[in-house]
């Protein structure tokens, strides 16, 4: 993985080391992050709620960096927050005020949904320069960029190259807002062709995820 990674950086004329691999572990046993964190993973990527909330007080001694892939119900917003690190699925202007803190700062990412199902975590384009204003006015949230998963029956590079123009267009509202969460197994290397910052990669290291997947 880390040598599919440094080629699409050369070829991008990048440096690795600025792009961040995070290692999607949902599904899988503690023991198996356990055992990536010997090998040197520190950023692990879950999505659903109880489980990571689980593992991450379970493995707290390990100071891990908790990414939050999944779609965040309202209700369990402060939740979220409590556990993870960075949030990378803030879509509506409801769940920026349910994350707002005055006593603490979360990292996050704007989810951009380039399909046109409404179901699909993610803010339509459209609707994505308003929700960077909230996310800038609101307390607690630092935001870091724009997060998208590629739609099937797309090219991704194509829908990589769209996030990329529209994180040039929210950099007036949010300059700081430079990251692009986008890259998972199957399509990594046109992410990073197209930018990409970090990477949410499951399958691909891990193997097939135990049930549902
Ligand atoms: C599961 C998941 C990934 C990882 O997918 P793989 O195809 O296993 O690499 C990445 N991003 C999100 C949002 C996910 O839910």
């Amino acid at each position: 993985m880390r040598s599919g990674i440094e080629d699409a950086a050369r070829e991008a004329g990048r440096a690795a080391s600025e792009i961040t691999l995070i290692v999607v572990t949902k599904f899988h046993p503690v023991s198996l992050i356990e055992q990536l964190a010997e090998l040197g993973v520190r950023d692990m990527g879950e999505n659903r709620h109880q489980e990571v909330q689980q593992k991450a007080a379970e493995l707290a001694a390990l100071d891990l960096t908790w990414h939050f892939v999944g779609q965040v119900q309202g209700k369990k917003a402060r939740q979220v927050r409590a556990y993870a690190n960075v949030i990378h699925s803030v879509d509506r202007a409801s769940l920026v005020d349910a994350l707002a803190s005055e006593t603490s700062a979360v990292d996050c990412f704007i989810q951009v949904n380039l399909t046109d199902d409404p179901a699909r975590g993610g803010v339509n384009p459209n609707e994505l320069l308003p929700l960077v204003e909230r996310v800038q006015d609101t307390a607690g949230l630092r935001l870091l960029g724009l997060m998208t998963v590629a739609p099937l029956h797309v090219e991704p590079r194509r829908a990589f190259a769209r996030i990329r123009a529209l994180s040039a267009d929210i950099l007036q509202s949010a300059p700081q807002a430079t990251a692009l969460s986008m890259g998972m197994s199957q399509d990594y290397a046109e992410a990073i062709l197209e930018g990409a910052t970090h990477l949410r990669i499951g399958t691909a290291i891990t193997g097939k995820r135990p049930d549902h997947s």
